[in-house]
């Protein structure tokens, strides 16, 4: 039987032998089974939940119960990992929203801490425990004297050794992906959004580039990557920035020069697809594959959700379209809120729009937000008797969709 687990006001974690783990969605609290569970993965965190009392089922009383004494705990999942229930909790009158994270359930399992998740993705690119920080450390001086002038190094080097990006890291260990970021402004308000959050009391996780880099730099710094690993990606459409869409012309001329070089490695853009016509462009200049970030498919929590300015849901689509028309590789990151990715409702409708859009693959992210502020500023009302599972919701679709890649990374050729 999995135990609760609670962390005391000094941050010491403690097991409830006599209790039930449980796990919560849309604010449903529920009793979990030991299928539901995975050992904690390498690399993930244990946070204390401020202001929040933890939950569990006491099989003795046949109830749930609350503890008064404790905080609530819950688990910050290693990338490659989706999460199937949040952490179960009850707020405090005044608890504040939690910082931009995603919150698995967690408990005590065989002696170890178990969490509830799914693997979605073998790869080891975000492994921290291969990411040796001297390394990044010693290239990051190395490279900075070999381009000079180049801005977007010391960027990257910011990123990676201050915020810990994965992605910024690899490019300086010569390794998986590399990030070109390019663009200070966005055309969404993405309530999550880890690079601007001027209005709200949630921290940015990472501040915005504040330049938009020549062609000639962006090229430079790709051209290094894909010269140095085996399978490379570049990608522009980083967390440290906005939409890459809106700097349309930099990045078309900075693509053109890396293709002028070498035909080697995937061009790919993380992006909200906001514009078709600029996504034509681009591909017109030899990008290879996208990245459509979508919270749903359907365009009321989607418009929740992202906020857009001057472009709306049916242009994602649009751009969607266009991306397969020019034989793109086409993904959606899809940003998983155990509760609602997996209703019937939102079900329902991501699969018909995985079979008309000739999606090529998901990428199932966990969304970093307050679990339970999700479902009251989206204004979602589920039913909390039709939630078909996170994991039943991934093994039906590669059933219906066998040629569709379930994942969590950018894929290379
Ligand atoms: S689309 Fe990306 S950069 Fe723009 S607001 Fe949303 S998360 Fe932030």
């Amino acid at each position: 039987m999995p135990q609760p687990l609670a962390c005391g006001r000094n941050g010491r974690i403690f097991n409830f032998p006599r209790l039930e783990a449980v796990g919560m969605k849309a604010g449903r609290i529920l009793r979990l089974k030991a299928s539901d569970l995975i050992r904690l993965p390498p690399g993930s965190e244990i946070f204390v939940l401020p202001r929040r009392l933890p939950v569990a089922y006491d099989p003795a009383a046949k109830n749930f119960i609350q503890d008064n004494k404790h905080f609530a705990a819950a688990a910050f999942l290693s990338p490659g990992y989706t999460v199937t229930y949040n952490g179960a909790y009850k707020e405090m009158a005044i608890s504040r929203a939690l910082p931009l994270f995603s919150y698995a359930a967690c408990s005590f399992y065989k002696g170890e801490i178990y969490v509830t998740a799914v693997r979605v993705d073998k790869s080891l690119c975000h492994d921290s425990r291969f990411m040796d920080m001297r390394l990044v450390r010693k290239n990051a001086a190395g490279l900075k004297k070999l381009f000079t002038k180049n801005r977007l190094v010391r960027h990257l080097e910011n990123c990676a050794l201050s915020y810990g990006c994965p992605n910024a890291k690899n490019f300086f260990l010569s390794k998986y992906e590399a990030p070109l970021p390019t663009s200070p402004a966005c055309n969404a308000q993405c309530l999550g959004c880890i690079s601007y959050q001027p209005k709200t009391n949630r921290r940015a996780a990472q501040p915005r580039i504040e330049f938009i880099p020549t062609p000639e730099e962006i090229a430079e710094i790709a051209l290094f990557h894909i010269e140095n690993v085996e399978k490379p990606v570049v990608s522009f459409g980083q967390g440290c920035e906005g939409e890459p869409l809106l700097c349309v012309d930099t990045i078309k001329n900075a693509i053109k020069l890396i293709r002028a070089r070498t035909s080697k490695g995937v061009i790919n853009m993380n992006t909200n697809g906001s514009d078709a016509g600029a996504i034509s462009k681009i591909f017109d200049a030899g990008l290879d594959s996208i990245r459509v970030s979508l919270n749903s498919a359907r365009e009321i929590y989607y418009k929740r959700y992202y906020k857009p300015r001057g472009y709306s849901f049916k242009d994602v689509l649009k751009s969607i379209n266009t991306a397969k028309k020019r034989r793109g590789f086409v993904s959606i990151n899809y940003l998983t809120m155990p509760g609602f990715t997996d209703s019937e409702d939102e079900f329902a409708v991501f699969k018909k729009f995985v079979a008309k859009n000739k999606i090529d693959m998901i990428q199932w992210r966990n969304l970093n937000y307050d679990p339970l502020r999700y479902f009251e500023e989206l204004k979602i009302s589920v039913d909390t008797s039709k939630m078909l599972g996170v994991k039943e919701v991934i093994s039906y679709l590669q059933k219906e969709f066998p040629y569709l890649k379930m994942g969590y990374f950018n894929v290379s050729k």
